[in-house]
């Protein structure tokens, strides 16, 4: 997704152990469509809800484990409802749109 910078952190999150999020990176740069849809996806991954209802899905407690052990990483799924600017989609197009 070009025309967006991205940022990289790691937090440690109850229950979880350490988790590194990679997000869009909230501008004044962007176009105010885009702006929303980076500050939504960035509530989902950070708070765990969207702004849409969306929350995020973690893999069962048995594969987090088993991730640990074998040093693998997980990746979460965030489901938003289809008119959100902070899907995959939605968030692609805003990008190339804003170019
Ligand atoms: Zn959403």
């Amino acid at each position: 997704m070009s025309g967006l910078q991205w940022d990289f952190t790691v937090r440690d999150v109850r229950g979880v152990g350490r988790v590194a999020y990679v997000l869009p990176v909230v501008s004044e740069q962007l176009a105010p469509q885009l702006l929303e849809a980076v500050v939504c996806r960035r509530l989902a991954a950070l708070e765990g809800r969207c702004p849409c209802g969306a929350t995020v899905t973690l893999p069962n407690r048995a594969e987090r484990r088993r991730a640990v052990r074998e040093g693998r990483t997980l990746t979460t799924t965030v489901e938003h409802e289809p008119d959100c600017p902070a899907s995959d989609d939605r968030l692609a197009a805003l990008a190339r749109d804003s170019r």
